[in-house]
């Protein structure tokens, strides 16, 4: 599959609804090349749909080698080990226009994620979003049976539970999980559409977020903006239509194994190359960002807070050396151009302010980062900076502290982000606007005494470690099971 998160471009989204106990076999499979994704919510379900002998149904983004415009849209993978089926949905560039580009990426992300004066809602899009969810709900419905447990990934698919509910036998079960935050009733009123988006998810049995204060503020908006449904914020249930939708928080984590693994790989000579290729002296501390560039990353707002730390601590320079990977997102919708101008002319002029003929403050690059590469800048980075303005979970926080094998680095950690409900005891917790408070922490994990680093940092580790990737699909399956099972009624999770 090639939608996983760890593209080196944009659209790294995952878009996927799965299904088990396909009744479907496939076409006629022409051969097929298979990238395994590294870590990450695609290679979790990898093995679980092998198991499963289920259906993956996803977007197919045209670099498929497979034909999907010639009703050979099935395949079963992966080859020479056929454990399940492969589904593409053929999307024209006018729909991914106008419902990944349009209504998914200019009205649910923004909203969601608190930016609503950023929502940018064009004519078409959201005809064209309930088009591509009934397209998604049609494939669902061509392979579930009565057995079927339905799982759906993210807001691309908010429409569709309800549209699979109506197609598919009552013994099947519909689940979602919601990868990003979910915001207060005064944002969401904001949502155009906004009553058929709730009706749309009331359609699944069981609906995920990772942190609870998101899934209170659905429940929340169902009561303010649904009259007729019932809502028990205690037990975490609504009804509505005769349909009872559990709703739960259960953080996701990350193949810490994985992570922790690439990073033992990863000897001194992979960083001192990394050094020569980025210009960075030898004995150079080193800072850490990783993150798409995205408005939501706090990605300005931690550039302010380095330029105030340097000019605050001359005797740093040349000594420390931030690098900023950014991945180049969305590039097509203006919010998104903007951004990364900013962060582009920001870099350019913390470095014509600080910077010598030997030495940048900051390395700013959208190259891709090979997966060894990553891990070994987690490995080495002596603070790594995750700040974003808000985040359902981010990845990258425990990411760096998988790969901290050497437990002498320090997590700083927006308090904004779903990540420090499970981190916050024992990384530097930051307000991302906070300005002096912000250049502040970088001193202080600069300057931590290393016995210090080394106990929060083990600390950190058995955080990610005892709730890793496989553990939250543990999780989501147990959920899965009782709610089909039809034995959950209670509490949990
Ligand atoms: P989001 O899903 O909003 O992008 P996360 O932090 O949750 O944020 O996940 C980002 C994922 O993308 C992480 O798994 C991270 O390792 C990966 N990633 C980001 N940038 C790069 C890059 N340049 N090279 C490789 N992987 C990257």
């Amino acid at each position: 599959a090639d939608n996983d998160d760890e593209n080196e471009d944009e659209d790294e989204d995952e878009h996927a609804t799965d299904t088990t106990n396909t009744s479907e076999t496939d076409a006629t499979s022409p051969p097929i090349s298979v990238d395994e994704p590294t870590g990450g919510l695609t290679a979790g379900l990898d093995p679980v749909l092998q198991e499963a002998n289920g259906t993956w149904i996803a977007w197919g983004d045209g670099d498929a080698d497979f034909d999907v415009t010639n009703q050979r849209d099935c395949v079963r993978v992966p080859p020479g080990d056929e454990d399940y089926t492969l589904r593409r949905i053929d999307l024209s560039e006018e729909a991914v226009d106008a419902y990944y580009r349009g209504f998914s990426n200019r009205v649910l992300w923004p909203l969601c994620h608190g930016f609503a004066e950023l929502v940018d809602e064009r004519p078409n899009d959201l005809e064209w979003y309930r088009t591509v969810n009934e397209r998604f709900a049609a494939a669902v419905a061509d392979h579930a049976s009565d057995e079927s447990v339905v799982w759906l990934q993210d807001y691309h698919f908010a429409l569709a539970p309800r549209m699979i509910r109506q197609a598919i036998p009552d013994s099947a079960s519909i689940a979602q999980f919601w990868h990003i935050p979910w915001p207060a009733p005064a944002t969401f009123d904001y949502c155009p559409a906004g009553e058929e988006v709730l009706e749309g998810l009331l359609g699944n049995d069981l609906l995920g977020f990772h942190v609870e204060r998101y899934a209170n503020a659905f429940l929340d908006c169902v009561r303010r903006f649904l009259p007729d449904a019932t809502v028990d914020h205690e037990q975490g249930t609504i009804q509505y239509e005769g349909q009872i939708t559990r709703v739960v928080a259960t953080p996701m984590g990350v193949d810490a194994e994985s992570y922790d693994q690439h990073a033992h790989d990863a000897d001194a000579d992979q960083l001192l190359s990394l050094f020569d290729r980025y210009d960075i002296p030898r004995n150079s501390a080193i800072g850490l960002g990783v993150d798409r560039l995205d408005y939501t990353k706090g990605i300005p707002e931690r550039l302010t807070a380095l330029e105030r730390f340097f000019a605050e601590n001359p005797s740093w320079h040349g000594d420390f050396t931030f690098i900023q990977k950014a991945t180049p997102s969305r590039t097509e919708i203006p919010a998104y151009a903007r951004h990364g101008d900013l962060v582009r002319s920001e870099v350019d002029r913390i470095n014509r302010r600080f910077g010598t003929d030997d030495w940048q403050p900051i390395v700013y690059t959208e190259d891709y980062v090979e997966h060894d590469d990553l891990c070994a800048l987690y490995r080495h980075a002596d603070v790594m900076i995750v700040s974003p303005l808000i985040d359902g979970m981010n990845l990258v926080a425990q990411e760096y502290v998988a790969a901290s094998v050497d437990a002498d680095g320090t997590l700083l950690l927006s308090d904004r982000a779903g990540a420090h409900e499970r981190l916050s005891s024992h990384a530097l917790t930051i307000d991302p606007t906070d300005v002096q408070g912000f250049a502040t922490a970088i001193d202080d994990a600069l300057s931590m005494p290393p016995q210090e680093r080394t106990t929060r940092m083990k600390a950190l580790r058995s955080n990610v470690f005892d709730g890793d990737i496989a553990d939250w699909m543990a999780t989501q399956f147990d959920l899965l099971r009782r709610v089909h099972e039809g034995a959950d009624s209670s509490n949990s999770a």
